[in-house]
């Protein structure tokens, strides 16, 4: 039985005083681990919040990584830093950086692969344009991208990939995917990863539905057999939005 995962992703917004705040009601608002939990605040944040957290059942993210463990990478962070930082997740391929910054496919296989075997578990997001769906191709998008970011991963790194299927056109437009949409994208990813890893990975692949994720609908997208949980943008900004969304994955 796989358990339900819902990760906050707080983009480029809070300030230092309102990240530890919303942590802090967040953590306060989750009594038990019925479902897991996690938020990702902007980098700079990252410890004081986990430090906020700590003994509760929130867990925190990082946002983004690099995939080299130290060197001349102006901006960047390591894994490594991030598990140091308290962190136990990372997000990887978000469409904002996969579309909207242009990183490759090589560069977020590097990066999955690198997380993973820091120990961190990777939050690994793939999804299609508009365009792609409109033109029948999401199939062939959502398999090319598994193929290419999860190549060449061990059974050990593998275990610590979360998938989240956020399409693109869904991604803070208030234009969420039907359940029906979601299912059967959540499915076929699923049948892909069973081809690739086999069935028992396949089985236990925790598999996160992004896109305008909100308290009203969240109930009926989690509802679906193979949505294992959100990854929720603009609703995880206050407690108010985001602790319905846990509530309703348990
Ligand atoms: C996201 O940031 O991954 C996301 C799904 O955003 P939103 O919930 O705002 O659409």
């Amino acid at each position: 039985m796989r358990k339900k995962f819902i990760a906050g992703n707080w983009k480029m917004y809070t300030s230092k005083a309102s990240s530890v705040a919303l942590a802090k009601s967040v953590a306060e608002g989750v009594k038990d681990d019925r479902v897991s939990v996690a938020v990702c605040p902007p980098a700079p944040w990252l410890v004081a919040v986990a430090e906020i957290v700590k003994g509760s059942f929130v867990h925190v993210g990082a946002q983004n990584c690099h995939y080299a463990s130290e060197g001349a990478f102006t901006g960047d962070m390591s894994p490594q830093m991030i598990l140091d930082a308290g962190c136990r997740y990372v997000i990887i391929g978000h469409s904002e950086r996969r579309h909207g910054l242009a990183e490759p496919d090589l560069f977020l296989n590097r990066k999955v692969k690198a997380a993973t075997s820091a120990g961190l578990t990777a939050i690994f997001c793939i999804g299609e344009l508009l365009a792609e769906r409109e033109t029948q191709q999401t199939e062939a998008v959502l398999a090319f991208q598994l193929d290419a970011g999860l190549s060449g991963l061990t059974a050990e790194q593998i275990s610590r990939v979360v998938l989240a299927y956020e399409p693109v056109w869904a991604i803070g437009t208030g234009k969420v995917a039907t359940p029906q949409q979601a299912q059967e994208a959540h499915a076929f990813i699923r049948q892909h990863i069973g081809k690739r890893f086999g069935n028992d990975v396949a089985q236990q692949m925790i598999i996160q539905y992004g896109g305008s994720v909100k308290a009203d609908n969240a109930q009926e997208i989690l509802k679906q057999p193979d949505v294992d949980g959100a990854l929720v943008g603009g609703a995880s900004l206050k407690a108010e939005t985001f602790l319905p969304i846990i509530q309703a994955a348990s």
